[in-house]
């Protein structure tokens, strides 16, 4: 579990969260697309498989220029991305470069790179350049493979996204595994609650996710933790937060805003308006 670290200050960006390539960035824009759309109200990025992340234990190391997920269950993990030649590709654009007890995967449409390592590992394995012995990456598409028919059409589902709200969604993405070191908000890989934390809802799997908008308005609504409050906390926090992003709550959803970007966050669908999949601004 990720603590977040006192004394830094988010103006100087020295957590790292955010300091990225803009291929990092693009890709992980496009991984909450993928993580953040579950179940039968998702968006189409729900069939990509990459939602299913939520139910292996991980935290994200995301660096300048390479993201690596630690995790008891590398081979899971990265199924959640790239899928087997034989299948259906899911989450578009996955190459393997190397599949072994650690895995690296190249992402076609953006250039940016993914490690998948065990939590035990005792060293940086997953920036192999070239697949390891053993490595089983020829299940997985080639790196010289060239995007598909259906990987582009899947691609060109996403509506366009403005700079401002491509930081704020990699920036939510990078911060899902995060806790606050006074306790006071997690976001828990969107699944559990650390019990030093008192969360006002618990884990409630068959009520899905949905992240959807255009341009610089997007929406995220889910049911159950974490509570919206402590997303909202997490991109705003004085030491780990995203520089530049504020929220307020309206009294029934909390929106972030960055840039010119906005993201309203509603966690409970009870409540909630249902978000429009539309793609048109309004
Ligand atoms: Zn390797």
């Amino acid at each position: 579990m990720d603590l977040t670290h006192p004394g830094i200050g988010r103006g100087s960006s020295l957590h790292g969260l955010d300091h990225c390539t803009p291929t990092q960035r693009a890709l992980r824009a496009l991984i909450a697309m993928g993580v953040f759309n579950d179940g039968y109200r998702g968006a189409p990025p729900r069939g990509w498989g990459a939602h299913r992340l939520i139910v292996y234990g991980f935290h994200l190391s995301p660096r300048y220029d390479d993201l690596v997920i630690f995790t008891d269950s590398p081979d899971n993990v990265a199924r959640c991305f790239a899928s087997w030649r034989a299948k259906r590709p899911a989450f578009p654009g996955w190459r393997a470069v190397c599949v072994t007890t650690h895995v690296r995967l190249v992402h076609l449409p953006t250039g940016a790179v993914l490690g998948v390592e065990a939590v035990d590992s005792d060293r940086r394995r997953s920036q192999c350049a070239s697949p390891c012995p053993g490595s089983r990456h020829a299940k997985y598409m080639a790196t010289d493979a060239p995007l598909t028919e259906e990987e582009d059409t899947e691609l060109g589902a996403v509506p366009p996204m403005s700079a401002s709200a491509s930081m704020l969604l990699a920036g939510l993405f990078a911060r899902m595994t995060l806790t606050a070191a006074d306790g006071s908000w997690a976001t828990g890989g969107w699944f559990s609650c650390p019990p030093e934390v008192s969360a006002r809802r618990s884990f409630v799997p068959e009520t899905g996710r949905v992240l959807w908008g255009s341009h610089d308005r997007w929406s995220l609504s889910w049911g159950g933790f974490p509570d919206a409050e402590f997303v909202a906390a997490a991109l705003t926090d004085p030491h780990v937060g995203l520089a530049g992003a504020a929220a307020h709550d309206d009294g029934r959803a909390i929106v972030v805003r960055y840039g010119t970007a906005s993201l309203t966050l509603a966690e409970d669908f009870r409540v909630s308006p249902p978000i429009s999949l539309s793609t048109t601004p309004d």
